[in-house]
């Protein structure tokens, strides 16, 4: 075989499997000549399988660098579209730790210009002990969600107290009142009455004010944010472009008797491509047209344009990680053609919740034998004794190398950095993946592959 054929057929296999591919996240991933996985880090690559069979597995596997560039990137294009359209108002981005609130996670996204945002008080807890160790730069912007507890108030005080902007959000009519007297900026939440299509643009929304009851509210002290959180892995541009657009109208009318109010922060709800079979918005296309959409729509009303604020999660954490197991077993499916049932050293229930609790599609890939051209439709079926452990891609079938007498199969499933960590769980009492990171070109244990004691301690024993 001649290097050029060669050459083509191996990028026939990374088609294959939709790596280097920007539009699915995947530009960092490649396949070695031995057919393994590779991850590139600049000119530093780290062999996945390599690093499972060294460290072993379940494994979690994240990469810092991809959190830098993602921020990075979506910092520097609402610039650019700013300084390019003649948007005249200022763009903030804001991290929502909620999403991933590991160190590894939070600190690059600091490190490239993220603001934060905190859903809690044990997480803005979080940001003090960051402050303390003299981690930031005190000039952070820190956006405040969740219930407002006397003990989250005097938090937000302290903080405020070492000179950090820490915007609460208000949030109902009991938390106008506890922050009647607060001294400095505060936000307030609209549930916007606008409907769009995610699983999580719920009917009855129980987060924020109705607008009616906004433009009753009169003059709030300190107003400057008009804040929304619509919904999460928005599936069209339109449903991140509309609200924008209503609350624009709402931001109008509020200033007549507020005229603090600056700034509309968006939320989260900017999506990924988990589904490597439907056409997904780009980021860049999304901003452009927010932007657009903002200036146009303010200039008509006549009014200041507001700076705006993103607390985009998903959009940045859930790239930057895999997770990785290993298969244990195959079984036959009974009653469904040929599908075969592919049982790995790990849960889905407990380490990728999502895939029982909301049907999440994942991106499948093996991370060894990638050039076979053996190929076995199946399902996945996690390690814990629950009928619901498993992963089917919603009932079709995932396609992954024959397993052979000889060697063994592992698979990573793809962008797993948001939401998973902090809901998982221990069914069967199982243990949690081991957490690797990867920087810079070497690896690091974060979180060793709980043992037997630790798990039963969590139980008492
Ligand atoms: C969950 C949440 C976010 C992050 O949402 P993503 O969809 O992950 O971007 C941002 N803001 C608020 C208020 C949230 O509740």
């Amino acid at each position: 075989m001649t290097t050029k054929t060669a050459a083509k057929k191996k990028n026939g296999f990374k088609k294959f499997w939709k790596l280097g591919i920007e539009e699915y996240n995947t530009q960092n991933f490649d396949i070695s000549p031995d057919g393994e996985l590779i991850v590139r880090e600049g000119n530093f690559q780290y062999n996945i399988f390599d690093i499972v069979k060294k460290y072993g597995s379940s494994t979690e596997i994240m990469f810092p660098t991809i959190i830098e560039n993602r921020v990075r990137d979506l910092i520097e294009t609402f610039n650019a579209y700013i300084k390019v359209l003649n948007y005249k108002a200022r763009f903030y981005y804001h991290y929502a730790m909620k999403v991933n609130q590991n160190k590894e996670f939070v600190l690059p996204a600091v490190a490239e210009g993220a603001n934060l945002e905190v859903s809690s008080a044990n997480e803005l807890f979080l940001v003090k002990r960051m402050i303390e160790q003299d981690k930031f730069n005190a000039k952070i912007r820190v956006i405040c969600n969740g219930p407002k507890t006397e003990k989250y108030i005097s938090l937000i005080e302290e903080l405020k107290g070492k000179g950090l902007i820490v915007i609460p959000i208000i949030e109902d009519y009991t938390e106008l009142e506890r922050l009647k007297k607060f001294k400095g900026e505060v936000g307030i939440r609209v549930n916007l009455n606008i409907k769009i299509n995610s699983h999580w643009d719920k009917k009855f929304n129980r987060f924020g004010f109705t607008e009616e009851e906004l433009l009753r509210l009169g003059k709030v002290r300190g107003l400057s944010v008009l804040h929304y959180h619509i919904s999460s892995q928005i599936e069209k541009m339109d449903g991140l472009v509309k609200p924008l657009k209503r609350a624009i109208e709402l931001y109008a009318k509020l200033r007549e008797k507020n005229p603090g109010l600056d700034t509309i922060d968006m939320g989260g709800g900017a999506g990924v491509p988990y589904e490597k079979r439907k056409h997904f918005y780009s980021a860049k296309n999304l901003i452009q047209h927010l932007i657009k959409n903002a200036k146009n729509h303010c200039d008509r009303l006549g009014v200041k344009h507001p700076n705006l604020i993103v607390e985009w999660g998903r959009y940045v954490a859930a790239p930057a990680q895999l997770t990785i197991y290993k298969i244990l077993a195959e079984k036959t499916v009974e009653n469904k053609g040929k599908n075969k049932w592919y049982v790995v050293n790990g849960s889905f229930m407990n380490d990728l919740i999502d895939t029982w609790a909301i049907h999440q599609k994942w991106h499948v890939i093996p991370i060894n034998q990638m050039t076979t051209r053996k190929l076995e439709k199946v399902w996945l079926a996690g390690s814990s004794c629950d009928s619901d452990d498993k992963y089917t891609a919603g009932g079709g079938y995932i396609l992954l190398p024959r397993l052979s007498e000889t060697d063994e199969l592992y698979i990573a499933f793809l962008d797993t950095g948001a939401y998973q960590d902090s809901l998982a769980s221990h069914h069967c009492l199982l243990s949690s993946p081991a957490k690797l990171i990867a920087q810079n070109g070497e690896i690091k244990v974060a979180r060793r592959r709980e043992n037997p004691e630790e798990v039963g301690k969590m139980f008492g024993w």
